[in-house]
């Protein structure tokens, strides 16, 4: 039935009762200030962040340099601790981590200065202390560790492309990184810390790229492409994007992380022209989502590029179910969703951070069904010898009763029957 509009005007003005006075001018909210407050706290937001953590470290160890000089990302790949004594200026070391200098292990050494920021001066033990500053251990080799763990070498038909899967490779565009971790897979790349390979070394991967019409998906990779200059960056994605077979691009880097301040507005401007891209981003622990982090994430969040994580699971640093279910939190409140969780590759002297894989089962068990599924990323053992990321799981499934019912169980270890009879 439809109301006249004299009726609707009834419904939305009711009388006022009797005893009440009708509401004082002053009691009205003044929206001019609120706007006003409001603005003031916007323009705020806007600025760029730089914490308090990060201005006090500036002021202490580089009393020269400026705020400018510290968010500029040139800055601080120049002023990255390249040596356990350039690292002792700003941490105090313990015995286990001075011994590695002077040594020629094959991982360089290399934090930037934001990140050595993070980093707890007294405790060795510290998680992202311990995943960035060598230690003695690495010297020591495990069985079954090796320097290419996961044969990369043995499935790359060209220089500096893995084809291990049907329908998407790997690119290996640089050996460099803006911060080395102390486990990390592609040592053999990453060795010289040398500056960028330069983008001739790329054509034989471009060629190879265009003459193979399965290829649906590159992983750009490397060392870390987020360190090449943008020019760079924009010719190899648009050299990509002119491969019509190309469907998605993929950017490996833990950059963001590391580097912040690398996410500048012409990197961002210049990466949304090359959608579909997505960004796979290296976390190791809740406390890298710093202001800086998590601003950095929201520019690249809001140029349209879906961020996931990938998380090495490291011991001593991140297996423990409380300490995974904070990172994926933390991911989850930046935008990023969480993708993989992979077992520590066994590469050379990578002892010290393996975990069992029933370490890793037990992590995702905690997760499963206690928090978000959003936040429950998938859990892989890069196969050595090339096999390929192969997915574990707890089971829940308990097999079939004799009655043909399904017997599965829940988070909470609850069986439950399902007519499993189709
Ligand atoms: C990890 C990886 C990929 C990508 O695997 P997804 O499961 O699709 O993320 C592709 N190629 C190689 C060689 C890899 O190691
Ligand atoms: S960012 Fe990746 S490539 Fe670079 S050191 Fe860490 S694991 Fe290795």
């Amino acid at each position: 039935m439809e109301k006249s509009p004299n009726e609707k005007l009834a419904i939305t003005r009711p009388e006022l009762p009797e005893d009440e006075e009708p509401p004082s001018k002053s009691s009205f909210i003044d929206e001019a200030s609120l706007l006003d407050e409001y603005l003031k706290s916007r323009n705020d937001r806007d600025k760029s962040l730089t914490s308090e953590r990060s201005l006090a470290f500036l002021q202490e160890f580089f009393p020269e340099a400026s705020l400018k000089d510290w968010n500029n990302w040139h800055w601080q790949i120049k002023n990255s601790a390249r040596s356990i004594q350039q690292l002792s200026r700003f941490i105090s070391l313990s015995d286990n981590e001075v011994k590695p200098d002077g040594n020629n292990h094959s991982l360089p050494l290399r934090i930037t200065p934001y990140y050595i920021s993070l980093l707890d001066r007294m405790n060795a033990d510290h998680p992202l202390r311990r995943s960035v500053v060598p230690v003695f251990d690495e010297f020591i080799v495990h069985p079954g560790e090796n320097a290419d763990p996961l044969s990369e070498e043995h499935d790359s038909p060209v220089e500096n492309i893995v084809h291990r899967y049907p329908d998407r490779v790997l690119f290996l565009v640089t050996g460099f990184c803006s911060t080395y971790c102390r486990y990390c897979t592609r040592t053999r790349m990453v060795a010289k810390d040398k500056c960028h390979v330069g983008v001739k070394a790329w054509e034989a991967g471009l060629n190879y790229i265009q003459e193979h019409k399965e290829i649906r998906d590159v992983l750009v990779s490397g060392g870390d492409p987020f360190t090449m200059p943008d020019l760079h960056l924009e010719y190899l994605l648009s050299r990509l994007r002119s491969i019509p077979h190309v469907e998605i691009i993929r950017i490996g880097t833990k950059v963001p992380v590391v580097l912040p301040q690398r996410i500048t507005r012409p990197l961002v401007n210049m990466l949304k022209k090359y959608h579909p891209l997505f960004l796979s981003i290296h976390f190791t622990h809740a406390d890298e989502l710093t202001p800086e982090v998590k601003e950095a994430c929201e520019k690249l969040a809001n140029a349209g590029i879906p961020l996931g994580s990938q998380t090495v699971l490291l011991k001593g640093i991140n297996d423990q179910v409380p300490v995974m279910t904070n990172l994926m939190h933390a991911l989850l409140r930046a935008r990023v969703k969480p993708y993989y969780i992979y077992q520590c590759d066994p590469v050379l002297g990578s002892g010290h951070f393996r975990t069992s894989i029933k370490k890793g089962l037990e992590i995702m068990e905690g997760l499963r069904g206690h928090t978000s599924g959003y936040a429950v990323p998938t859990y892989v053992v890069d196969a050595p010898g090339g096999g390929g990321k192969i997915p574990l799981l707890p089971d829940y499934f308990l097999g079939h009763g004799e009655d043909g019912y399904a017997k599965l169980r829940n988070f909470e270890n609850k069986e439950f029957q399902y007519p499993d009879f189709s």
